[in-house]
């Protein structure tokens, strides 16, 4: 109940009128009203603002965990897990999978002449051919300092030999300009398709085995595992 009360003074009397229609408590109300609504809204747009945040640091992260931040290549670890998924897969549909090691040949005398950040450079370009001769589901994963292991789904040994064929060429065809000098380089491969029933550890020794090959007959080309 409101009460308007009021002293008069000349009787001494205290004059009370009940009021119906409180007018204070309507502002109050409305006041109360619109603090909810506006807090409502602030928090809303905290909400948002910390998603768009806490979703750019969590791909970024993401990102972080499974890409090599020189090349952009795959990671090795993140590589296990696509390795592992693909093998499982070619032993339960029967299709073929198969891998490439490729390294750089000499690339110690590129670091000891031109410097490391060229070298540098040299591995990013690398990479970036070999992504550029791949189909959207193979995997490009950075297995060592200067070396790449690819895994292609679906490939044969054949097809997946013409593919490293065609990633030596347009490697040896590529001169990278430093300053006055073209740096021309080379890579050599081993190529080996996945054979059911074998581990991953055979599958990498065979490949690696293969890659040592083509080293010692000369770098610039690519040798297979049968
Ligand atoms: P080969 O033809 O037998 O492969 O000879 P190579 O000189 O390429 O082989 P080696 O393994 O002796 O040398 C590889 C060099 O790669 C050694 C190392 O210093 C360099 N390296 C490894 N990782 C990086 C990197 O991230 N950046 C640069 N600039 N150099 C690297
Ligand atoms: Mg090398
Ligand atoms: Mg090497």
């Amino acid at each position: 109940v409101y009460l308007n009360s009021r002293m008069v003074s000349d009787f001494k009397w205290y004059l009370m009128v009940e009021q119906e229609e409180a007018e204070g408590e309507k502002k109050i109300l409305n006041t109360f009203w619109v603090n909810i609504v506006l807090g409502l809204m602030v928090i809303v747009v905290i909400l948002v603002i910390a998603n768009l945040t806490l979703g750019r640091y969590q791909r970024k992260l993401e990102v972080m965990a499974s890409k090599d931040k020189l090349t952009g290549a795959t990671n090795r670890q993140m590589f296990e897990e696509y390795f592992s998924h693909s093998l499982q897969n070619a032993e339960s549909s029967a299709t073929p999978v198969s891998v490439i090691l490729l390294d750089i040949d000499y690339f110690k005398s590129v670091n000891d002449n031109f410097g490391h950040s060229i070298g540098d450079l040299v591995i990013k370009t690398v990479a970036n051919i070999i992504r550029r001769q791949l189909r959207s589901e193979d995997i490009v994963c950075r297995w060592g300092g200067e070396e790449f292991l690819l895994l292609l789904p679906n490939i044969d040994l054949s097809h997946a030999a013409d593919m490293a064929e065609r990633i030596r060429e347009s490697i040896a065809e590529r001169k990278i300009s430093v300053n006055e000098h073209e740096i021309g380089i080379t890579v050599s491969s081993g190529v080996a398709q996945y054979k059911l029933g074998e581990s991953r550890a055979d599958l990498i020794n065979r490949v690696d085995v293969a890659l040592y090959q083509a080293k010692d007959r000369g770098r610039d080309q690519v040798v297979l595992s049968h």
